[in-house]
């Protein structure tokens, strides 16, 4: 089966481009909301960093959640979005002063801190403000991910986060400081895990800096344990919405949340992967010496997951019904990694068919880059096809 597409209204729009269908993201929401809601101090973040569209994030934010944002534009980006700033936190190793001056002036609700001199640093910049800054330490837990090893973040050996044997000094540390606020520990092991025991073996590891942290009377108010669901790129269709309810029980299940806590997720391609889809249009079909390459015009810089992790997109021929033929479906970059499929079963193409790539919703336009010069491709909703 192919997806479901309007076909028409693509005839007339210039190639590539990116379409997101906002019946299934609304799906996909509604999906987050109802299954979070069965537990008491859930509250759902989406990672801007997965898909910044103004019009994706807008239907985002409508559905309430609050965003996880990773720099000074995805503040921005979030806020013009309509998502609220006290639902606002703000993570990454790297954060400049204008930066977090930004964080400070909107008043979010909270500063993911990687290192004591970045603490350090918003205290100061806080106190010149007068202001007191919430702030979470993002504690690296040691615990690995099974998935590819660029998308790991969790281990020891990842420049992310705080160690944890350095954890009650940072937070003691904070308490010294005048103007930042200790409010939570922040955690974030990976992307793409499909395997629930990876994140059985972080509600472990949290389970024990609780414990050790109760046992010496510090109080914890917010835990926050990052995203880092996986989706069915073979599946598509079949698997259109990841299972949320096997997530978030895994969380109520294995998680001991003390009296009065919340419990933060911080999900980015779980929510956007499978609504978006990048359509290009074939260009070639050229018989080479071994194989026969379906030539588009889209490349790696519309979608760069293939070339940068070897990932796999679900390729289908939308203007086709022939029988199959078996290509590499490549882009028109000068780079030899610009392959989306090698050995692809696609029904017969030909010059101006249309091309979906499936799964696009995240990291794909967002990641997007105008080597050789290439225009940046449009992104179209649903709602732009009436
Ligand atoms: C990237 C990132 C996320 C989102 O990851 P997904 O795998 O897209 O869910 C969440 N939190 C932090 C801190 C991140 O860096």
């Amino acid at each position: 089966m192919k997806g479901i597409f309007p076909l028409d209204k693509f005839k007339d729009i210039e190639t590539p481009f990116y379409y997101y269908d906002t019946q299934l993201l609304r799906e996909t929401l509604r999906t987050i909301n109802s299954e979070s809601a069965k537990y008491k101090g859930f509250c759902v973040h989406y990672a801007i960093k997965a898909n910044a569209n103004p019009k994706v994030l807008n239907v985002i934010s409508q559905a309430g959640l609050g965003a996880d944002c990773v720099s000074g534009g995805e503040i921005q980006a979030a806020i013009n979005a309509g998502f609220h700033a006290d639902k606002i936190v703000f993570a990454g190793v790297g954060k400049s002063d204008k930066e977090i001056n930004l964080g400070l002036d909107k008043d979010i609700f909270c500063f993911n801190v990687e290192s004591v001199p970045e603490l350090e640093v918003i205290n100061g910049l806080a106190a010149a403000k007068n202001k007191v800054a919430r702030v979470a330490f993002r504690i690296n837990p040691n615990v690995g991910a099974h998935t590819h090893a660029n998308i790991t973040t969790g281990l020891a050996e990842n420049k992310f986060g705080i160690a944890m044997e350095d954890m009650e000094s940072i937070i003691l540390h904070a308490d010294e400081l005048q103007n930042v606020k200790f409010v939570g520990l922040h955690f974030h092991i990976g992307s793409q895990i499909l395997d629930m025991g990876d994140f059985v073996a972080l509600c472990n590891r949290i389970n024990e800096l609780q414990d050790q942290l109760e046992k010496h009377h510090i109080k914890v108010e917010n835990i926050n344990v990052g995203g880092g669901l996986g989706i069915d790129y073979n599946n598509p269709n079949r698997v259109p919405i990841p299972d949320f309810k096997a997530y978030f029980e895994t969380y109520a299940r294995h998680l001991k949340l003390r009296e009065g806590q919340t419990l933060h997720f911080e999900l980015g391609r779980a929510v956007v992967a499978q609504c978006g889809s990048l359509i290009a249009r074939v260009l070639y079909v050229k018989q080479g010496s071994v194989k026969k390459f379906a030539i588009v015009d889209a490349g790696m810089t519309d979608l760069i997951r293939p070339a940068l992790y070897q990932a796999y997109h679900k390729i289908e021929n939308l203007s086709s019904e022939e029988a199959t033929d078996v290509y590499d479906v490549v882009g028109p970059i000068c780079e030899s990694s610009d392959v989306f499929g090698k050995a692809i079963d696609l029904n017969a193409c030909h010059r101006g068919d249309l091309m979906a790539f499936r799964s696009a919703g995240a990291y794909g336009e967002i990641m997007a880059s105008q080597y050789n010069c290439r225009p940046l491709p449009k992104g179209y909703i649903t709602e732009d096809m009436h």
